[in-house]
């Protein structure tokens, strides 16, 4: 498989609260998208494994995913050790994306982190010749990190105005999460304060750049620009 792009999240539905809308904007420019989760959010107060991922299934549907995986491996214990790392780079060597999406590397769930570390070791094994003798190396052209709920500047937008309802749809796909089950009812917030929240991140984000609704991203390398008359965003 051939994906443009790959998002790799800790847990289902962080991918669609982190950068689903972006992801959605790109399949409807015709690129090959796809996420990966790599647990199944077995450690959550409501809902198994199995509900899960196949709420995360019907979520990738919304979010026009050419593809979309789990890996299984422990909620929130999720480690960064050689097995997670080795598992997680033959995997990219498989799905060969161009673009990978990680969290950003600072978070509150370690989960968040590690992923973001894990996740970049594993495009650096990715591309070594020598790591398996079954699997053709690949190493990803570009790791962007998804930066919605860390407190940094974004190195830039992308505009998800046209993308923000089918975001919502696909997030309450996971009716397991977001229903208005019993269990946990307290620290579960309902469908309406949900939206509000996300709607009110996005609608910040949109703002930094003049549109609607967006998704903030950082970078570690410079950003390349050829035209400096041509570039969006006002200055004053
Ligand atoms: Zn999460």
């Amino acid at each position: 498989m051939n994906l443009d792009v790959l998002a790799i999240a800790a847990h289902p539905d962080d991918i669609e609260q982190t950068c689903g809308g972006a992801l959605i904007r790109m399949a409807e420019m015709g690129y090959r998208t796809g996420a990966l989760d790599l647990t199944a959010g077995d450690m959550g107060t409501r809902g198994t494994p199995e509900q899960r991922v196949a709420e995360s299934e019907e979520a990738a549907r919304h979010m026009l995913l050419k593809w979309r995986g789990n890996m299984h491996m422990p909620d929130a214990r999720l480690q960064n050790d050689i097995g997670a790392r080795m598992s997680l780079a033959v995997k990219i060597r498989e799905l060969k994306p161009r673009v990978v999406i990680l969290p950003y590397w600072q978070a509150r769930h370690p989960d968040h982190y590690r992923c973001g570390e894990l996740g970049y070791e594993a495009c650096f094994l990715a591309g070594l010749k020598k790591l398996d003798e079954y699997s053709e190396p690949h190493r990803p052209q570009k790791i962007l990190y998804s930066s919605v709920y860390a407190d940094v500047k974004p190195s830039f937008i992308v505009d998800i105005s046209a993308q923000f309802e089918k975001r919502m749809n696909a997030l309450f796909a996971y009716t397991s999460q977001f229903g208005a089950a019993e269990e946990g009812a307290g620290l579960f917030p309902n469908e309406q304060e949900i939206r509000d929240r996300l709607g009110a991140i996005a609608r910040f984000y949109g703002n930094q750049i003049g549109v609607r609704y967006g998704e903030p991203f950082v970078v570690k390398e410079a950003i390349q620009v050829d035209d400096i008359v041509a570039m969006p965003v006002k200055s004053i």
